[in-house]
């Protein structure tokens, strides 16, 4: 379960977010959209713990991981990121990196190369765990972010466009890996769209942001047939 109570994020005179609440159920699906610059990425920065709140608290499960004053850092949060670019080691292979993420487990080794190479199979790089980024493609790169993400089953996984570098269809069939890996590791997500069409198919709930403001959450069909503002139903391009 993941929980957010009047979040507030300020830059200097800048507020990217006012008053932010959310409550999102252990293992639901949270598709947060909003124009360019509502706060969408700076929401997801501090859930991730890479950025700190100015007021206003976060709590993951029952551990309050956030609050105005006090702030545990992304390594102690039960979560994983996976972003646009994909943000893996150059310098490791696909197993490298996956592994990485295990790292805080200290399984045993075995364990640990099992584990890596059983997240790899999931994505269909089973034969590529040698390989190094830039011996993959852009769609590979971010398999092997999502096997990242997915090894050590954290409790919540954030993903912010992570499919906005790749073409349509690629981006369909990353789509449905993402849906069902989400489901089998039993995490809870949030993630971040531009695309409408990918909001609706993977939402179990959408959250609305307009300039910082949470202005509705709500399951897909509400937020098609009851959109909470006039903002909500243009933006969602379902009005009418
Ligand atoms: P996009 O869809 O373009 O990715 P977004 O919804 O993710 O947009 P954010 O990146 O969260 O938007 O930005 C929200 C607001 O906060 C914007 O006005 C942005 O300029 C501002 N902002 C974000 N990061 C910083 C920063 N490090 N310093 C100052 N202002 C920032
Ligand atoms: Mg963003």
């Amino acid at each position: 379960r993941l929980r957010v109570a009047g979040a507030v994020k300020r830059y200097g005179q800048v507020t990217a977010l006012r008053d932010v609440g959310l409550d999102i159920a252990a293992g639901r699906f949270l598709v947060l959209l909003g124009p360019s610059g509502s706060g969408k990425s700076t929401l997801a920065r501090l859930l991730a713990g890479v950025e700190k709140l100015t007021d206003g608290t976060i709590r993951l499960g029952d551990a309050l991981v956030a609050d105005g004053r006090s702030h545990l850092p992304p390594e102690r949060r039960d979560l994983a990121m996976v972003f646009q670019d994909y943000a893996l080691w150059p310098h490791l292979t696909a197993a490298g990196n996956v592994g990485y993420a295990l790292r805080r487990r200290r399984l045993p080794t075995a364990e640990a190369r099992r584990r890596t190479h059983a997240a790899l199979e999931r994505v269909g790089l089973g034969a590529h765990a040698d390989r190094y980024p830039h011996e993959l493609s852009g769609g590979e790169q971010q398999r092997v972010a999502l096997a990242r993400a997915v090894v050590a089953e954290p409790g919540l996984l954030l993903f912010d466009e992570p499919l906005s570098n790749l073409d349509a269809d690629l981006r369909e069939r990353l789509r449905v890996e993402i849906a069902t890996l989400t489901r089998e590791c039993g995490a809870t997500a949030v993630y971040i769209t531009h695309d409408q069409s990918e909001a609706f198919a993977l939402a179990d709930e959408i959250a609305v942001l307009d300039r910082g403001r949470l202005v509705q959450l709500a399951t897909p069909e509400t937020v098609y047939r009851r959109p909470a503002t006039p903002f909500v139903a243009r933006f969602t391009g379902l009005a009418g």
